[in-house]
């Protein structure tokens, strides 16, 4: 069965996935306006779903910046490790509807299960999500440094992939722009995933049931769309993953 996934922003300014199941509109990340939540989601963004539900993977501002204009719009239930959680808190979001969850835990919803898993990353306590929708398994794997065997193992059986692929190597470290300590830290474990990183899990995943890729989260300053596309390209060609490259200021709607 085919479903949409809306990318609604991907990048170092702004994360927002969509995906509505059977009317459950289920949200990642809320690093959009409402403006542009809207947009993306055209006549459904007046449905208001059934239930709506909102997984967030970490507190840095490129993925809650929206938080609070969306939920006062969309009302949704707000999911996430409990570190999160109290910085959420501190930013305004009422306690009575986040809902904390545990890594490694399977929860299940009306028409879908999701698993967080933990990752590595100057965050509180940041999480990925994977989501099984009976048909179809898609992980979401963003802000991480370092593919530990934990993410590896959480995501290993998805058929969607949407992975980080911040930053190709030699222009990060070519770029005179950006200060040492802060090519370190996207460097660092518990920085951001390089183009390079990206492309062998998902070649890695490629060999279990992975057939669909998505690469995010590209950094304005240290990344190249010619290069991404060329890595999209590959993956298509070496290992069979149809690969598209997401670009920060276009949301897009995907079949999956
Ligand atoms: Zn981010
Ligand atoms: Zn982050």
């Amino acid at each position: 069965m085919e479903m949409n996934f809306n990318v609604i922003a991907s990048g170092s300014s702004g994360n927002c996935y969509f995906i509505d199941n059977n009317g459950h509109f289920i949200f990642v990340d809320a690093g959009a306006t409402l403006t542009s939540i809207k947009k993306a989601l055209g006549s459904k963004a007046a449905e208001k779903g059934k239930q709506v539900s909102l997984f967030i993977t970490h507190e840095h501002t490129d993925h809650i910046s929206g938080i609070l204009p969306l939920i006062s719009c969309f009302s949704p239930k707000v999911y996430t490790s409990k570190g999160t959680a109290y910085s959420l808190m501190e930013k305004g979001v009422s306690p009575d509807i986040i809902f904390t969850i545990d890594a490694n835990i399977t929860y299940e919803f009306t028409d879908f299960t999701v698993m967080p898993f933990n990752t590595i990353h100057d965050a509180v306590q940041p999480f990925g999500f994977k989501f099984d929708f009976g048909s179809k398994i898609l992980s979401i794997a963003t802000d991480f440094g370092v593919i530990t065997d934990e993410i590896y193992k959480s995501i290993e059986d998805s058929n969607v992939l949407m992975v980080e692929s911040n930053y190709e190597e030699e222009l990060l470290k070519k770029n005179r722009k950006y200060p040492e300590y802060l090519k370190r830290r996207i460097l660092s474990k518990e920085g951001h995933l390089s183009n390079k990183d990206a492309f062998y899990l998902l070649g890695e995943l490629s060999r279990n049931n992975l057939k669909r890729c998505f690469l995010g989260h590209v950094s304005e300053n240290n990344n190249d769309y010619n290069i991404l596309e060329k890595y999209a390209d590959a993956s298509l060609n070496m290992f069979n993953v149809e690969t598209s490259v997401l670009r920060q200021k276009k949301s897009k709607v995907f079949h999956i």
